[in-house]
C-alpha cells in the first residue's frame, strides 16, 4: 500500500459514507424547508456495494470511515455494515454521525460490530427549541438519552456537535460550555455554512472567534490536544474541566490545506468536496462489473480532482444537492 495523495501533496486516508438520503429530522440549516426528492430504495447503494468500494479504498490507503446521512440510524442493519468494514484489514477507526435520536436502542449493537466512536448533532438543551430547529422533533430527551446511553457501552469519544446561530440557539453557547465543565462533555462549535436552499440568514452566521470572546465569560480556554484523531476542529478546554470544546470554521478559517477526506454519497457518487459539484458516479460502474483495478482507478480520479480550497469566501455556494444528501 503507497498511500494516496492528491494534485497538492495532501494525504486522503478519510472515507465519509452516506448510507441514506432519508432523515427523521429536518433541521433548519440543512435541509430546504420544502423538504428533498428522496431517492428510491433502488438508487441507494445497497451495503455490498458500499462494502466492495471501501475495500477499494483500503487498498489505495483509506484507513478511516465515518458512516453519516441523512441520518444513518435509519437505515436498517446499520450494524451489519459497521461489522462489514470493521472486517477490512486497512481499516481501523470506524465512526458514525448521528442526530441521537435512535442512538440508545442501537449503542450497544453498534459498539460490538466495531464502531469506536460517535459524533452527535446536538443544537439545543430546550425541547421548545429543539423543535423549532429540527422542524419536527419533540424527542430532545432520547438523544440525551443516546448520549449517556452512547458512553454507557465504551464508545469513546463521544463528541457532541452544535451549529451555532445568531438569534436562534446562542442564547445557549455558556450553557454547553459549562456541560464540559460539569458532565465531561466534549462539545463541538460549528459555524453555520450557507447552502443553496437557504432557509439561514448570513445575519445568523456567528464566527468562531466571536463565540470564543463570549466563552471566555466563564475562564480561560486553555488549547489542548484532540483525544483522538485529527480532524478540522481546533481543541480547548476550561482549567480542570474534564470535556474540551471545540471550533469548526467552515466559513471564517477554512481548513481545506489539511483536509483528508472523500465523500460517497448514498446513491454511489464519489465526492472530493463538499462544497463542490463535482462527483464521479461509482454505482454504474459497479452495477455493470467494473474491476477492482478500475474501481481503484475511478477513485484515484476522484482523489485527483479534489479541488485545493472551497470558494465559500467568493460567495460559491453548490447547488446540486442539500448537505442532508451529500453527508455532512
Ligand atoms: N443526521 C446526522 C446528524 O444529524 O448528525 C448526520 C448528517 S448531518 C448532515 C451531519 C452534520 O452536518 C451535522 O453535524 C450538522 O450539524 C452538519 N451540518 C448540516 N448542515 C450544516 C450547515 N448549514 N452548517 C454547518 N453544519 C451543517
Amino acid at each position: 500500500m503507497t498511500g494516496l495523495s492528491d494534485s497538492f501533496q495532501r494525504p486522503i486516508n478519510y472515507l465519509r459514507i452516506s448510507v441514506t438520503d432519508r432523515c427523521n429530522l429536518r433541521c433548519i440549516y440543512c435541509m430546504p424547508a420544502d423538504g428533498v426528492c428522496l431517492m428510491s430504495h433502488r438508487d441507494i447503494l445497497s451495503y455490498e456495494e458500499i462494502y466492495t468500494i471501501a475495500q477499494a479504498a483500503a487498498e489505495l490507503g483509506i484507513n478511516k470511515v465515518r458512516l453519516t446521512g441523512g441520518e444513518p440510524l435509519v437505515r436498517s442493519g446499520l450494524p451489519r455494515l459497521i461489522q462489514m468494514l470493521a472486517s477490512i484489514d486497512a481499516i481501523d477507526d470506524i465512526s458514525l454521525t448521528t442526530n441521537g435520536t435512535l442512538l440508545s436502542g442501537y449503542a450497544a449493537e453498534l459498539r460490538q460490530a466495531g464502531l469506536r466512536r460517535v459524533n452527535i448533532s446536538l443544537d439545543t438543551l430546550k425541547p421548545e427549541k429543539f423543535e423549532i430547529i429540527t422542524r419536527s422533533g419533540n424527542n430532545l430527551s432520547e438523544v440525551l438519552e443516546g448520549i449517556e446511553v452512547a458512553k454507557s457501552v465504551g464508545l469513546n469519544p463521544v463528541k457532541i456537535n452544535m451549529v451555532v446561530m445568531a438569534g436562534i440557539n446562542d442564547d445557549e453557547l455558556l450553557d454547553f460550555a459549562a456541560k464540559t465543565i460539569n458532565d465531561g462533555w466534549h462539545v463541538r462549535f460549528i459555524e453555520l455554512m450557507p447552502f443553496a436552499g437557504e432557509n439561514t440568514m448570513p445575519q445568523q452566521f456567528i464566527s468562531a472567534s466571536d463565540m470564543r470572546r463570549r466563552l471566555e465569560l466563564l475562564g480561560e480556554l486553555e488549547p489542548c490536544l484532540p483525544s483522538i484523531g485529527n480532524g478540522p476542529a481546533k481543541y480547548f478546554r476550561f482549567p480542570h474541566a474534564r470535556g474540551t470544546i471545540g471550533f469548526i470554521t467552515p466559513v471564517s478559517e477554512h481548513f481545506c490545506f489539511r483536509c483528508n477526506r472523500l465523500r460517497l454519497t448514498s446513491d454511489g457518487k464519489l465526492r472530493p468536496c463538499l462544497l463542490a459539484e463535482d462527483e464521479i458516479d461509482l454505482k454504474q460502474p459497479l452495477r455493470s462489473g467494473i474491476s477492482s483495478a478500475g474501481l481503484k482507478q475511478l477513485i484515484e480520479q476522484a482523489v485527483a480532482n479534489k479541488p485545493l480550497h472551497h470558494h465559500l469566501a467568493e460567495g460559491y455556494l453548490p447547488k446540486d444537492r442539500p448537505f442532508s444528501q451529500v453527508g455532512g
